[in-house]
């Protein structure tokens, strides 16, 4: 662990939650829909809403995640600016003390029903890609319900040596919704880039590899650089906007690119998260902190009013 994960780890909860405020939608499923559905009406910004927490061991939490899910769903019902986001670490997927992986099926059991329901209101999930131990469980799952329903995508992460091979093992002959981004997550150098620059080099090629084999890249990224090359790509060769969107975690002060996304009629959607216990949306805020120390400064800019509207 490094000086600025035990630093973070060490802040008190309350200074975490204040840290908190910007990125995550509240308490309650309520709150991650009136937040979706403000950034819609308001700035016309489409959302994914997520349910916090993961690593969750407990039969009864993890049964009350899935029915959360389901009540979210049929909350949003059918609608145009709202996806849903997952992890299968919320959803009955484990790492054993000896680091074995248990509750594969029953993850993918859960999941499943998630995606069945949501299909009856035409809304797609996402599954988020965890760290390394969990890649392959849940490209996995991915594929074996992709294989029923259209309505499910996955993320890919381009610090990973492994991720050109995924994208070439993605089924070729249904198009897939992949969020590509960096990773949040550290990992050793044996497996994964430990430098951003190259990893960003590697997103961008990833989002023509993933167009050029007939897929659907999320883009997700706050560089705007790297954002203007993708537009210029795009553009340079005529690639539809219902083929690929941007994607930025809510809370990121990026409003002026992202304003000008949306009238470049392209979607640009928000990672909208909310908790149903505050100790679960603390450890998504650590790690985000942990990731970003930009983030402290960007809050208290906030708290006293000083967007810097970028
Ligand atoms: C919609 C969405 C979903 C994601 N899902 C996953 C996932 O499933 N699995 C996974 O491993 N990772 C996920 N990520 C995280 C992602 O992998 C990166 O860790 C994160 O986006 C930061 O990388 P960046 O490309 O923005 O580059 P960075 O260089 O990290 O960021 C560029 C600039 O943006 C600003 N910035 C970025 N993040 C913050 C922040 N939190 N607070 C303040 N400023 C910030 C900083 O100014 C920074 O210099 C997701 C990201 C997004 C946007």
């Amino acid at each position: 662990m490094g000086a600025r994960e035990v630093i973070v780890n060490l802040m008190p909860s309350p200074l975490v939650k204040v840290f908190a405020r910007p990125y995550v939608a509240g308490q309650g499923i309520d709150s991650g829909i009136n937040t979706a559905k403000k950034l819609w009406e308001e700035k016309k910004l489409h959302s994914t809403i997520d349910l916090l927490g993961e690593e969750i061991r407990e039969k009864e939490e993890i049964e009350r995640n899935v029915q959360i899910y389901m009540d979210l769903l049929d909350k949003l019902g059918e609608q145009k600016f709202a996806t849903v986001s997952l992890k299968p670490t919320q959803l009955g997927v484990y790492r054993d003390e000896d680091g074995t992986i248990q509750g594969i099926d029953y993850c993918h059991d859960n999941i499943k029903k998630i995606v069945e329901k949501a299909k009856t209101y035409n809304i797609h999930i996402t599954i988020d890609m965890e760290n390394h131990p969990f890649t392959d469980l849940t490209l996995d799952i991915f594929k074996s319900l992709r294989n029923e329903f259209d309505n499910v995508g996955t993320v890919l992460q381009s610090r990973l040596f492994r991720t050109k091979q995924d994208i070439l093992n993605l089924p070729t002959d249904k198009m897939c919704k992949i969020r590509t981004c960096i990773g949040i997550y550290k990992e050793p150098p044996e497996i994964a880039l430990q430098n951003k620059k190259e990893m960003k080099e590697k997103l961008y090629e990833y989002m023509i590899l993933l167009l050029e084999r007939g897929h659907y890249p999320e883009i997700a990224t706050h560089d705007e650089k790297l954002i203007e090359r993708c537009i210029e790509y795009l553009d340079k060769n005529n690639i539809p906007k219902d083929r690929y969107e941007f994607q930025m975690l809510m809370g990121v002060p990026r409003e002026k690119i992202q304003r000008k996304i949306v009238e470049r009629g392209n979607i640009m959607r928000l990672y909208v998260p909310f908790a149903e216990k505050w100790k679960y949306a603390i450890a998504y805020c650590k790690r985000r902190l942990a990731a970003n120390p930009m983030m402290g400064a960007y809050v208290v800019k906030n708290l006293f009013g000083k967007t810097t509207g970028r």
